[in-house]
């Protein structure tokens, strides 16, 4: 009992070695993008300074505008060496490079008083997170609402069709159809009442064509819950919806 009202970790000295194990996981001395040792302090415990410096920020350029009614942020553009910090994030198991970014996402949410009740990460097919093993959205949640100091939600909305798979060998247009109603609400989670016309932030890491986090916002904006989408990266900074641009093509045409 007495190492529990210490606050220690249970377990002795295998306790302390397991915390000390955990301690020097989370913070080794390296940057997240370059990958050099790193002489703390630092404005961002892991990035150095010269990484700080050449990061694309987007800066006044944060909100970004589209047809639908949920605000749509993005703290950085889609460029080295952001792009392969993702990249690794993704496929190659650096996990470490969420701590590093998310913070950064966060102060995107202070600058433009962005508050909400909760976050929601953009869910990964369960089939692609069992070949992942992660889904880097919810890495990406997780630091965000520990910042914000809300609670992340990951078991309301979920992906119900594994569209990525397809997606080479169909049209734009069968794309989008094919996407809309990929995302669904768990119908009898007692969070859908709770969050009810309160606000939610939904976290992806890169927006492309916009139509994965539009199909994601869409169950969560039925439901009476307030969106507002966060993603790390995007290279635009406009997206025009898929209606709306079919009238533009079919105009044309
Ligand atoms: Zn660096």
């Amino acid at each position: 009992m007495g190492k529990w009202r210490s606050g220690r970790l249970p377990g002795g000295q295998a306790g302390d070695y397991l915390r000390q194990r955990f301690i020097d996981f989370y913070y080794h001395p390296y940057c997240a993008v370059c990958d050099r040792p790193v002489q703390p302090p630092l404005p961002s415990p892991l990035v150095c300074r010269d990484c700080l410096s050449v990061l694309p920020y987007r800066m006044e350029r944060e909100r970004l505008s589209w047809d639908h009614p949920w605000p749509l942020f993005a703290t950085f553009y889609y460029r080295d060496p952001l792009r392969k910090m993702m990249v690794s994030m993704k496929f190659s198991e650096r996990i470490d490079r969420a701590e590093a970014i998310a913070p950064f996402m966060y102060a995107t949410m202070v600058r433009n008083r962005i508050e909400v009740d909760a976050v929601i990460p953009v869910p990964l097919h369960e089939r692609r997170l069992l070949e992942r093993g992660y889904n880097q959205a919810a890495l990406l949640a997780d630091v965000i609402a520990r910042e914000a100091g809300v609670s992340v939600v990951d078991v309301m909305l979920y992906r119900d069709v594994d569209t990525d798979r397809q997606s080479e060998s169909r049209s734009v247009q069968e794309r989008h159809r094919h996407l809309a109603d990929a995302f669904k609400l768990r119908k009898r989670s007692p969070l859908i009442g709770e969050l009810r016309g309160r606000k939610v932030l939904l976290v992806d890491d890169v927006l492309t064509t916009g139509a994965t986090l539009s199909a994601a916002a869409k169950p969560l904006d039925k439901a009476g819950i307030d969106v507002v989408c966060l993603v790390a990266s995007s290279d635009k900074e406009k997206y025009r919806g898929f209606c709306e641009a079919l009238d533009v093509w079919s105009s044309l045409s």
